[in-house]
């Protein structure tokens, strides 16, 4: 089976080869810890989550290093500390335990290795004072910055027109730039604000640019080039243009990663999630109304690359899917994951496809075919599926719905007499306001029953 990812930085589907197959390694872009992170947010965790299941399927469970850094030092950082009234530390070790907790409860894997920011400084020192001796970096006012006329392919992975790209430095022009493109690896720190000893001779402490953290921490971990980088697409520029500027100045290589995955953007109910819109929703306030594993179905169902319009009815949807797919669960479920699975995935992460592999898998299991059944429910647990006993699992719809069954029992009997005194105005009268409370009614010659919509 060959494995075929979509990279960015050439534009085109190409197989996987990876370096060392012993070791495949992998860097995503992690969670600046400032507050609750959003399910947008949980979108690249989720993906990547999904290729590091099948790398580890692919090449051994051992043979993967999946490194997601902890971005710890930041201005969002300072001020929210500050507002809070809570030290820098508090504030990032607090804020990633929640996300810890949060991408969890989604089914996640640990990453092999979390780096935070902040015990990479040395790291980041080295990276700059080599990009100062090769004159790819130059101190203007007490920062360092990169010079991009210094590298003449630069610009490869987001592939934007140089005017463009100067119009969007221009947005931070500082007279200490020698060109507008120019970007910070190492900035001063006012008295206050988090501060180490600063490279290139600078006398006052400073402290990182956010970009040279991921060169620094992908070296530290991964080495000076390795398989594969992903995050999100609204990294591609500047973020992870100006890695790469940094890695392969410092290191005079081609190359800082093989392949660039990202990931399309998360809107909600059509709309850009925005808390000025009402419309920004946590994790955490996600999990309180939906099981992690609605939340992570209904995040595959969208192939990586596109966007994805996150919707009540959508995670509805998930929910009942996952109500039929628990009700096969066994617990004998040990087959290998199923071949069409690993394909679908292999297909450059293809989950539209795969939940249909599922799809045939379920009927196949449900006419009784026990090898489809045992690789439905392996394949399931492969993904990060079915990690609650079957009835744990039936137990939340009683949990989460706060539909009280008394009134709903009340309303059934004032609408039981309304028919028999044909009054039949009132009776569907009372069965739309059922429905507008999620539960449908079912009328049989034994009386009526109910159920919660799903
Ligand atoms: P940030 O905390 O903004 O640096 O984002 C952390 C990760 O989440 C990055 O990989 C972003 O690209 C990704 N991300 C942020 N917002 C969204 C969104 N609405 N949809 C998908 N991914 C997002
Ligand atoms: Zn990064």
């Amino acid at each position: 089976m060959e494995l075929k990812l979509y990279d960015t930085l050439s534009r085109e589907k190409r197989a996987f080869v990876p370096i060392d197959p012993e070791r495949v390694r992998m860097y995503v872009c992690g969670p600046t810890v400032y507050d609750f992170a959003h399910i947008g947010n949980a979108r690249p965790v989720i993906v990547f989550d999904v290729l590091y299941r099948l790398l580890r399927e692919l090449y051994g469970a051992g043979h993967v290093a999946y490194v997601r850094n902890i971005t710890d030092v930041d201005d969002k950082i300072n001020a929210r500390a500050a507002e809070r009234g809570i030290s820098i530390r508090d504030l990032t070790e607090d804020t990633y335990r929640n996300f810890r907790d949060d991408v969890a409860a989604l089914g996640c894997l640990p990453p092999t290795v979390e780096p935070r920011a902040t015990e990479h400084i040395g790291e980041m020192r080295q990276l700059i004072e080599r990009l100062i001796a090769s004159g790819h970096a130059y101190v203007a006012e007490e920062h360092v910055l990169f010079s991009v006329g210094a590298m003449p392919d630069y610009g490869q992975l987001s592939k934007r027109p140089l005017d463009e790209m100067i119009a969007g430095a221009r947005v931070d022009v500082a007279p200490y730039k020698r060109d507008a493109m120019d970007f910070v690896l190492w900035k001063p720190s006012k008295p206050g604000e988090p501060s180490w000893p600063s490279p290139g001779g600078i006398e006052t402490p400073g402290r990182p640019g956010w970009h040279i953290e991921c060169s620094a921490m992908s070296w530290k971990h991964l080495g000076e080039t390795f398989d594969l980088h992903g995050g999100g697409i609204d990294l591609v520029f500047p973020h992870h243009e100006n890695e790469i500027a940094q890695s392969r100045c410092a290191f005079h290589t081609g190359v800082m990663a093989n392949y660039w995955m990202h990931n399309g953007f998360l809107q909600v109910e059509g709309e850009k999630m925005s808390k000025s819109l009402g419309n920004f929703f946590t994790i955490r306030e996600l999990l309180a109304d939906w099981p992690g594993e609605v939340l992570r179905f209904n995040m595959l169902r969208t192939h990586y690359r596109q966007p994805i319009d996150w919707t009540v009815k959508g995670l509805e949807e998930s929910w009942k899917t996952l109500d039929d797919w628990y009700a096969l669960a066994v617990e004998d479920g040990q087959e290998h994951v199923a071949g069409a699975v690993l394909e679908a995935l292999s297909d450059d992460l293809n989950t539209p496809r795969m939940l249909a592999e599922l799809h045939g898998l379920k009927t196949r299991a449900q006419a009784g075919d026990r090898l489809a059944r045992g690789e439905f429910v392996s394949s399931l647990r492969f993904l990060g599926f079915l990690r609650e006993s079957a009835s744990d699992w039936a137990a939340r719809r009683h949990v989460s719905s706060d539909i009280d069954a008394a009134q709903v029992e009340a309303l059934i009997a004032t609408r039981t007499a309304a028919r028999k005194a044909k009054n039949f105005a009132e009776s569907d009268r009372i069965r739309d306001e059922l429905a507008a409370m999620g539960v449908v009614l079912k009328d049989s010659k034994d009386g009526t029953t109910w159920e919660i919509a799903r």
